[in-house]
């Protein structure tokens, strides 16, 4: 990547702005209203809950989801409710109108379950863009570089989350990658790229389970009667982590460790890396390369007498 292409990512991905020879973030990538926790991660103990249980968890940080928006709007009423992070729409046929005129500033988080199916349904929620801050969650599966394409020209933030990757979907998830870092028309930020890269760039690792939304420590899905839903990750990032160190698997000598921790062998652990380590390794260079480039741009711009 030449310099001025650096430049221009790290101002449209990262939004950095150089000052003197450090760079600080100045905004939320969705610049948007208080109800917005993506990207940066979720801070606190959020419960997930279908919308028909919306009644009975009073005073908690919800994420409220449901298959079609007007179950949605039926359950949370006239007003935005307190407490609401987050809306889910776990599917992507029904239609957006009960949400496109509804709950200003309220985030959506649309699931998607099966990339290459899902992607053309995409285009029926651009209203909701009108009044939302709109993010796709994408699975790791076949599929995700065309929707992961679609959906940021279509203006939206990207979240790929779910099963563990087999080779199709890392080899997607490169050209995704790709795109994210080299296509200047890319504005909106893809997760896990955009934070493991800005860890990287600062050298401060971000931990993947939390950026995700992914540790039960601070999101806990519960399924239609209250009880935690099975299978969303291990109960304690914290001791499977320590478990797949005690045990030695690949992540002891693996140099992603401190930014993945072990999300990729979640929930089998058997599972080779090789093409997740190459996901890290490419992040890792261009943030070598951003970094080189930014503290180029700033001895030029001292050396000129130029301001900013
Ligand atoms: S990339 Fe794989 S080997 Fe490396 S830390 Fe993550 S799960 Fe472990």
């Amino acid at each position: 990547m030449d310099q001025p292409a650096l430049i221009d990512a790290a101002w449209t991905h990262l939004g950095f702005v150089l000052v003197s020879d450090s760079m600080v973030p100045p905004r939320n990538p969705l610049g948007r209203q208080h109800h917005t926790r993506f990207c940066a991660g979720l801070v606190m103990m959020v419960y997930n809950i279908p919308a028909s249980l919306f009644r009975a968890f009073p005073d908690r940080p919800l994420i409220v989801r449901a298959g079609v928006a007007a179950e949605l709007r039926a359950a949370l009423g006239a007003e935005v409710p307190d407490g609401v992070v987050f809306l889910q729409l776990t599917a992507l046929t029904g239609d957006m109108a009960p949400l496109a005129d509804w709950g200003d500033g309220l985030a959506v988080d649309l699931v998607m379950t099966d990339p290459a199916i899902d992607l053309s349904f995409l285009y029926g929620c651009t209203p909701l863009l009108a009044r939302h801050p709109v993010r796709v969650t994408i699975p790791w599966l076949p599929g995700l570089a065309r929707a992961v394409k679609l959906a940021v020209s279509l203006g939206f933030p990207v979240r790929l989350v779910g099963p563990q990757p087999g080779p199709a979907a890392v080899e997607e998830a490169r050209q995704a990658l790709d795109l994210f870092l080299h296509n200047p028309t890319v504005a909106q930020p893809v997760e896990p790229f955009h934070g493991v890269l800005g860890g990287f760039l600062h050298e401060t690792p971000v931990d993947l389970w939390h950026l995700l939304e992914r540790d039960p420590a601070q999101t806990c899905v519960l399924d239609t009667r209250g009880e935690v839903l099975p299978d969303q990750g291990p109960a304690s990032v914290t001791a499977f982590r320590e478990s797949l160190l005690a045990a030695g698997t690949e992540c002891c000598a693996c140099p992603w460790f401190a930014s993945c921790g072990g999300y990729f062998k979640w929930p089998r652990t058997d599972v080779a890396c090789d093409g997740v380590k190459q996901l890290f390794a490419d992040l890792a260079s261009a943030a070598v390369e951003l970094r080189q480039a930014l503290s180029a741009y700033a001895a030029q711009r001292d050396g000129s007498g130029d301001g900013v």
